[in-house]
């Protein structure tokens, strides 16, 4: 039953294909099949759904935001985070210039590049990479996930605009320790290869309060509250109010297609589907999401008796 809503939810998603293209700008994304599309459901309960391409390694892009806020507030704090990054929802593409601009201008929030290369700037000192190789395959429950050499070759290849912008926060005062190693450190993030079941792990992670499934904590109860928020008003490019009136999900999309979601107390989603709309979200697995949150009141605001239905 529940896996032919799955199955149903999908079926919806797959015709908006043909709307969307694959991401060109970093030349290896360029490469994805189009037509994919899976979804993947991890429940509280332990039961795991999944329909379609769930298997796919793909690279996981802007969602390893999510990973790298959380452990930034883990280790560098909330007051350090959100003293040179704001919470708003900045209303551009996710790699624009314009609005650090203005003097005392800082990074609108930590989901967009600016925001996100600040961020990779306070962990790196503290965290380097490897490690944060490490916690992401735990918070994700996958230990396929290995850096993309490729992409990050193709990536580093045409990061002028990220590096532009890093070096534009560097001129700000907003780069803690070394501008290149920042750069380094984000991209390599961006690079990490994931799946649609992993995605689905973390989301399930932030969706049971930062506790893995066997009842392990693995981040803080704040933590989780604060990355879940900025995912619902700023995780979905610049899309992210439409996104929350028709679907309601904390979810973060990434330009290589993926899109995690978790449903609080309930479940953590997981989606491929390279095919991007002009905002750079996956088009196929955004109808996806909002099949589902109708026909199973998954909006953050329905009511609970409406959620009980
Ligand atoms: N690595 C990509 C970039 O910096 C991430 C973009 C995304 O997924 O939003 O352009």
């Amino acid at each position: 039953m529940f896996q032919d809503l799955i199955n149903e939810a999908l079926e919806t998603g797959r015709p908006y294909i043909k709307e969307g293209e694959v991401a060109t700008y970093i030349p290896e994304l360029g490469r994805a099949d189009k037509n994919k599309l899976g979804i993947s459901i991890f429940c509280r309960d332990g039961s795991r759904f999944s329909c379609g391409d769930t298997k796919d390694r793909f690279s996981i892009q802007s969602i390893s935001k999510v990973i790298s806020l959380a452990v930034a507030l883990e280790v560098c704090g909330f007051d350090m985070v959100f003293e040179n990054v704001g919470m708003e929802p900045s209303g551009d593409a996710f790699n624009s210039l314009i609005k650090l601009e203005g003097s005392n201008s800082h990074p609108y929030n930590p989901m967009i590049n600016s925001g996100a290369i600040a961020v990779a700037s306070f962990i790196e000192p503290k965290v380097s990479f490897e490690e944060m190789l490490k916690l992401a395959r735990c918070f994700c429950q996958d230990d396929g996930i290995v850096l993309d050499e490729k992409v990050y070759g193709s990536e580093m290849s045409t990061v002028a605009r990220n590096r532009a912008i890093a070096y534009l926060l560097e001129s700000k005062g907003v780069i803690n320790g070394n501008v290149e190693e920042a750069l380094d450190f984000y991209v390599k993030m961006c690079s990490l290869s994931v799946t649609a079941e992993s995605l689905a792990g973390l989301g399930l992670l932030l969706a049971n309060d930062g506790v893995d499934p066997s009842g392990k904590r693995l981040l803080n109860s704040d933590t989780v509250r604060v990355v879940k928020t900025i995912m619902l008003t700023c995780g979905m490019y610049d899309r992210s109010g439409e996104f929350a009136v028709r679907v309601g999900i904390p979810s973060k999309s990434g330009v290589g297609g993926g899109i995690l979601s978790c449903v609080g107390g309930r479940m953590g989603i997981g989606i491929y589907g390279p095919a991007l709309d002009e905002k750079g979200n996956s088009i196929g697995g955004g109808y996806t999401l909002e099949y589902l949150s109708e026909h199973l009141n998954l909006h953050i605001l329905d009511s609970a008796d409406a959620k009980e239905a």
